[in-house]
């Protein structure tokens, strides 16, 4: 079987699905690869708990996908930042910028759900599942050929622009021979959802102790998302504690300010490492999300940072009216994606770096750093514009006012 389509996306995860609604009402053809079967949503969609930021809620909204959240979010109204055992403490809130709130915790089950419901309302989206992207072929008469397997057998695409967004083991990035740099945090992050006895009130909790970040975002379903790194030789200790001795380390690691936890669900785990592709496009090829940069989740910038690549290419895409995989494009993305993924980067690897180091004679810096951040309204104010995603040149759709 061969077929032509305009983009042809490789990995239906977080990104690539949103992507193919951004472009689908753009009135482009596109195929979307997934290797996860139909019926089934792909892994990636767990009971992670997504803090999306603002920009990227006005994004989702306008294309259709908040709305289709059967489990509301959570909004994010304060963040409460501050360090076991140092002095410093800073808490931001939203009303002071504006804005009702900074974002919203969404369950990635749920908020695949939602992808899965508008894709099914696409009425030119092509679905190949289960596909696994297998090869490129050659770029002839302005179309690359892609490779998938599944189902009847091996299939041949045609694609004016093939997209990578088939996650952190990108086979899409290995097939265009683009390297990678990777580094191992040594942490592991736990992920669980915890009841606490004082319902929450719109406040997130980042909290950072020697081992490493622990966090409390607020659900929409009176639970708080609890993320809780551990340094990596201490996980499988951590994974066998009993409830009570899980809720007593929790407890110990947030303090007190959120109230006492009363219970958890279930634990998943989830090693730390970041993976960086050294280049951004190939001959009719580009990566995003994941497959171009995995990121550490501290700064619960990775999905948030990933929509920005989609939207941005769909922009670029748009105003290029024609040819998708033209050099202009191309070339266009990475420009205009420099900025946004630098600092995006610094700012999490930064945060997951300062918040491991146990240097006694880092500890009176970091307790400053806090203490000028909650004095001054600059560093502030830079810290909570990248946090609701309006860093640089920020895609359109994420300007569309929901406040
Ligand atoms: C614990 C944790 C908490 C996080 N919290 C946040 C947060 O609060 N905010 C935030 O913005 N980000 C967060 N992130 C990051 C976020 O999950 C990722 O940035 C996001 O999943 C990246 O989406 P993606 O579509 O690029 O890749 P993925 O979501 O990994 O999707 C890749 C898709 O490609 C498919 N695939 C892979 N190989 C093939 C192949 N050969 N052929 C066909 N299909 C293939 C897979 O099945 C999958 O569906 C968190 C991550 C973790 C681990």
């Amino acid at each position: 079987m061969s077929a032509n389509h305009d983009v042809v996306i490789v990995g239906g995860g977080l990104v690539g699905a949103s992507l193919a609604i951004a472009l689908d009402r753009m009135g482009l053809d596109v195929g979307l690869v997934e290797a996860t079967p139909g019926g089934a949503l792909p892994a990636v969609f767990d009971q992670r708990n997504l803090s999306f930021a603002a920009a990227t809620v006005n994004a989702l909204t306008a294309l259709g996908v908040m709305q289709r959240l059967t489990n509301p979010g959570g909004p994010i109204r304060r963040i409460h930042v501050s360090r076991a055992g140092d002095f410093g403490r800073v808490v931001m809130r939203a009303e002071d910028y504006g804005r009702d709130a900074f974002g919203q915790v969404v369950v990635a089950r749920d908020f695949g759900e939602a992808l899965e419901a508008r894709l099914g309302e696409l009425k030119q989206l092509t679905r190949y599942r289960p596909a696994k992207f297998v090869a490129l072929g050659a770029s002839t008469d302005g179309r690359r050929e892609v490779v998938i397997t599944g189902g009847a057998g091996e299939h041949r695409l045609q694609a004016r622009l093939v997209v990578g967004a088939d996650g952190t083991r990108s086979a899409v990035r290995q097939a265009l021979g683009i390297d990678v740099t990777e580094h191992d945090y040594q942490q592991t992050l736990f992920v669980a959802r915890v009841r606490p006895a004082k319902v929450p009130d719109g406040s997130a909790y980042e909290r950072f102790t020697d081992t490493g970040p622990t966090a409390l975002l607020p659900r929409g379903d009176r639970h708080y998302g609890v993320v809780h790194g551990v340094a990596r030789d201490q996980a499988d200790a951590v994974m066998a504690l009993d409830d009570t001795a899980w809720l007593a380390r929790l407890q110990h690691a947030v303090g007190w300010r959120a109230g006492r936890l009363l219970e958890s669900g279930p634990r998943s785990a989830y090693p730390l490492i970041q993976v960086l592709a050294q280049k951004l496009v190939g001959e009719r090829a580009l990566l995003l999300g994941n497959a171009a940069q995995t990121i550490h989740p501290v700064g619960a910038q990775g999905f948030n940072l990933g929509l920005r690549d989609a939207l941005t290419l769909a922009e670029l895409i748009g105003d290029a009216a024609m040819d998708p995989g033209s050099d202009d494009v191309l070339q266009a993305y990475v420009q205009r994606r420099g900025p946004d993924r630098e600092q995006t980067l610094a700012f999490s690897d930064g945060l997951a770096r300062l918040t491991s180091n146990v240097s006694p004679l880092m500890r009176p810096l970091r307790s400053l750093g806090l203490v000028a951040a909650a004095q001054a309204t600059p560093v502030q104010s830079f810290l909570v514009g990248g946090a609701m995603g309006f860093r640089g040149q920020v895609p359109e759709l994420c300007r569309s006012e929901v406040r």
